[in-house]
């Protein structure tokens, strides 16, 4: 039985793993800390349910967007501690308030990200915030086709090719399940993640207690920070400058991303969930209105929300009171957000950044990330002693 001929072929949804009656798939690490399903002969039967339940090789029905809105959460607290403008919450809320389930991407002890299920609004904390790196879905199909067959209301958030993997592996549709797909940049991996941390806390000779992809204290924007305890017993944070430090600044170029997330067929209008989440950009240049009434706040966060059937339209509606929702279309929305227009694009750079980790660890990446950023600022000052005149001219051969 061969899953997938090529790396690009399989995003790591693990929905072959959650499918297989004979246990005979495991998700397993390559060499750079990637996920794939690797199967053991010996157990498998050749039913074929794996590559059946593959929606990444498998055409699958995917919707196309009914509404847009820009929006934002009301309360504070929730929007100051999510990395948009809080959406994810507010629907989380109106799950849990309705005796629903609702699964999402958390960091374990050991800051790796995983799926699991939250039934209370006080563990809903654990799923707020992106973490950019790929979370692993374990068991966590299983248990929602449980959860659905036993009549529970269920809402799965993720990236859009999870949500894909979820529907193929349920293969077929609940009206007690709703999906929340991401807008989605593509993902490096848990291990790498580890391994910058780790870094961190051998270069600030402490220990990480708190990671932030995205921390509001700064505004609304692409850095984060860490908190950090030192040998000492002092607590501080760190703030982690996307363009300064290694780890952000891979991930945002996409020189770390998974191979399939080159190609990925979800960064366009046709999405798998129900409702898509992402941020949106550029709000003061296509509703600069919205931005005048000060009832949402582009320094905390806004959301681009996009309700992708009726179903997702209705939840926006039963969650209006909690929300600031205004009208918008796709064109202004995506016309900020290059992830609803095309994937993130591969360079040649990707392979040489995973030949420098795998023969140094992060630690190498770092130092030489550092050389080149170093390069850059002296490439810059250089070129702002060049006289105008003399640059036209360069220019201009
Ligand atoms: C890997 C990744 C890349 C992204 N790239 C972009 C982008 O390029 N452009 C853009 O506009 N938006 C992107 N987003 C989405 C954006 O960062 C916010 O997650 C989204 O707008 C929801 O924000 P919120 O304020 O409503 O909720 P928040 O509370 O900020 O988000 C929480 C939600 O994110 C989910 N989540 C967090 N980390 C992960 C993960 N690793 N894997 C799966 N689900 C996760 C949680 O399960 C929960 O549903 C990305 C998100 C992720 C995880
Ligand atoms: S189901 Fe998911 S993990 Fe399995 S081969 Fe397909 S894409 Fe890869
Ligand atoms: S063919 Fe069947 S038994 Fe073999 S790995 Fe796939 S699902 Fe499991
Ligand atoms: S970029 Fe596409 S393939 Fe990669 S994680 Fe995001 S949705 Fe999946």
């Amino acid at each position: 039985m061969i899953l997938f001929e090529n790396k690009k072929d399989c995003c790591g949804c693990g929905a072959c793993y959650n499918a297989c009656p004979k246990n005979a798939i495991s998700m397993q690490e390559d060499d750079c800390g990637y996920i794939y399903p690797v199967i053991d002969s010996e157990l498998c039967v050749e039913c074929g349910k794996c590559s059946q339940v593959c929606a990444f090789q498998n055409h699958t029905e995917t919707n196309t967007p009914q509404k847009v809105y820009a929006a934002a959460v009301k309360d504070n607290d929730v929007i100051m501690n999510s990395s948009s403008g809080g959406i994810f919450t507010a629907l989380a809320d109106y799950v849990i308030e309705n005796g629903g389930i609702v699964f999402g991407a958390a960091f374990d002890s050991d800051w790796n990200v995983k799926h699991i299920a939250v039934k209370s609004k006080e563990q809903l904390r654990y799923l707020r915030g992106s973490k950019y790196t790929q979370s692993s879905t374990g068991t966590s199909f299983r248990q929602v086709r449980e959860l659905l067959n036993a009549g529970k209301l269920v809402l799965y958030s993720g990236t859009p090719c999870q949500i894909a993997g979820l529907k193929g592996f349920l293969g077929k549709e609940y009206d007690s399940l709703l999906t929340v797909d991401l807008v989605c940049h593509g993902v490096p991996n848990n291990r790498m993640l580890r391994d910058y941390i780790k870094f961190l806390e051998q270069k600030e000779n402490g220990k990480v207690l708190k990671y932030l992809f995205r921390d509001k204290s700064m505004g609304w924007g692409k850095n984060g920070s860490v908190v950090i305890e030192s040998s000492d017993g002092k607590r501080y944070r760190k703030k982690l400058w996307e363009s300064a430090s290694s780890y952000p600044y891979y991930f945002a170029v996409s020189l770390i991303c998974r191979e399939n997330c080159y190609s990925c067929r979800y960064a366009c209008e046709n999405r798998p969930g129900d409702i898509t989440l992402g941020d949106f950009w550029g709000i003061e240049k296509t509703h600069p209105q919205y931005l005048n009434d000060n009832s949402i706040d582009d320094t905390k966060g806004i959301s681009v929300v996009i309700a992708n059937n009726e179903k997702g339209n209705n939840y926006l509606q039963n969650i209006s009171s909690a929300v600031e929702l205004r009208p918008s279309d796709y064109e202004s929305a995506s016309s900020g957000n290059e992830r609803l227009r095309h994937g993130s694009k591969y360079s040649p750079k990707r392979d040489e950044i995973l030949d420098i980790y795998k023969a140094g660890g992060w630690s190498a990446v770092d130092k030489y990330h550092s050389k080149s950023v170093g390069l850059k600022k002296h490439t810059s000052f250089a070129k702002s002693l060049i006289p105008p005149a003399i640059k036209r001219y360069l220019k201009g051969r």
